[in-house]
């Protein structure tokens, strides 16, 4: 038997996500398992999402409204744009990947993106079999738009900049996102993954960009700051054309009926939202400062988790598994080509200290 098999899809190995709690729990005999890998909210699902959840679970053997209308609605209200640019989906990724398909022609499009970029650009590009271009991010992580401006060409379709990036929590402000979009040829979409953008000041935010530059696509998750990763809600902001389009190819049910109930509830929780935010930024500037003080280069963030490299060359790898034996998962980063250096998931007050305690065991027993 010789089954046929795209060719862009051979040699396809699959995502490597983070170690699950399970997982660890089971391998090492462990009770009590902290995560703080995924850049999940360690404060769980908000009270009132999960009151929606439990009463509106009896829904769950009706279908859902194609294109979740009232989530767009809410999504619309809540962020101040007309509800024609807004295109929900089963997370930013199922958005990315039809974006990709709706606007770049395999073989003769291309994409732009820095490198290293988050996986799922690199992965649906090329399943699509559409080339990506990217160019290396500085040495400190900022973006050389230059560099980025070269890669481009008439049959550039699309540019993803993730903005604060992943995972090292740089951000550009929004007058240098402003400036670079200004110099895009004409047809060419960016792309602005704004995933982290709840925990980032004002002046990073591009929203108030979408009037006046029309080449301009933010998108968005109720993964991070609002909680709801398992349930898988992302969306974006579009020109009404893409949208349009976007909306015509996607499948018709993609967000299933409890995910819409909760990331309508969610969107009201402004109480929980404000708590989130308050908790990361004040676990951000702990983790930063008590790291300093052990050695480790921390970069600055303005996302939900931090960037550390290990002071010395060759600690990285027995020190994450030292955490893991005790329970502690964190984000190694060799699949971003660093190996010396970790990301790490803002957490509870509590998980933060602990983290800090066994990482002094750790120094101490070296
Ligand atoms: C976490 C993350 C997302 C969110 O993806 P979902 O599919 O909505 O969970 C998007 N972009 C980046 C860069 C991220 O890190």
């Amino acid at each position: 038997m010789k089954f046929s098999i795209r060719e862009e899809v051979q040699g396809f190995s699959p995502y490597e996500a983070g170690l699950s709690i399970d997982e660890i729990k089971q391998k090492y005999g462990l009770e009590k398992v902290i995560k703080l890998a995924s850049n999940e909210n360690p404060l769980g699902v908000s009270p009132k999402t999960m009151k929606v959840l439990e009463k509106k679970a009896n829904l769950a053997f009706r279908y859902p409204q194609s294109g979740s209308p009232s989530l767009v609605e809410a999504l619309a209200k809540n962020i101040g744009i007309d509800k024609k640019r807004i295109v929900v989906g089963n997370g930013s990724d199922e958005v990315i990947d039809l974006l990709i398909r709706v606007m770049a022609e395999p073989k003769i499009h291309n994409i732009v993106a820095f490198e290293p970029c988050f996986s799922i650009y690199c992965t649906q590009a090329k399943l699509c079999g559409v080339e990506l271009r990217r160019t290396p991010l500085n040495a400190d992580f900022s973006f050389d738009f230059d560099k980025l401006l070269n890669l481009i060409d008439e049959k550039t379709a699309l540019v993803f900049i993730t903005n604060p990036d992943n995972p090292s929590g740089f951000a550009v402000t929004k007058e240098e996102i402003l400036a670079f979009a200004k110099r895009l040829p004409q047809n060419c979409l960016l792309v602005v993954d704004e995933a982290y953008i709840d925990f980032a000041e004002e002046k990073y935010h591009c929203f108030s960009l979408l009037e006046e530059q029309k080449n301009i696509a933010i998108m968005r998750t109720f993964s991070k700051c609002f909680g709801l990763a398992g349930l898988r809600i992302g969306y974006g902001i579009f020109p009404e054309e893409i949208a349009d389009y976007l909306c015509r190819v996607r499948l018709p049910f993609s967000l299933n009926i409890l995910a819409e109930e909760a990331a309508i509830a969610a969107l009201s929780d402004n109480e929980f939202y404000a708590k989130t935010i308050e908790l990361t930024k004040q676990g951000r500037a702990f983790l930063t400062s008590e790291f300093t003080k052990l050695g480790f280069k921390v970069l600055s963030s303005q996302a939900n988790f931090i960037f550390v490299v290990t002071p010395t060359t060759g600690m990285a790898k027995p020190l994450f598994q030292f955490l893991l034996e005790r329970g502690m998962i964190i984000r190694t980063l060799s699949s971003y080509g660093q190996a010396e250096a970790f990301r790490i998931s803002i957490g509870l007050a509590e998980e933060n200290e602990m983290l800090i305690s066994l990482i002094k065991e750790y120094i101490s027993t070296c």
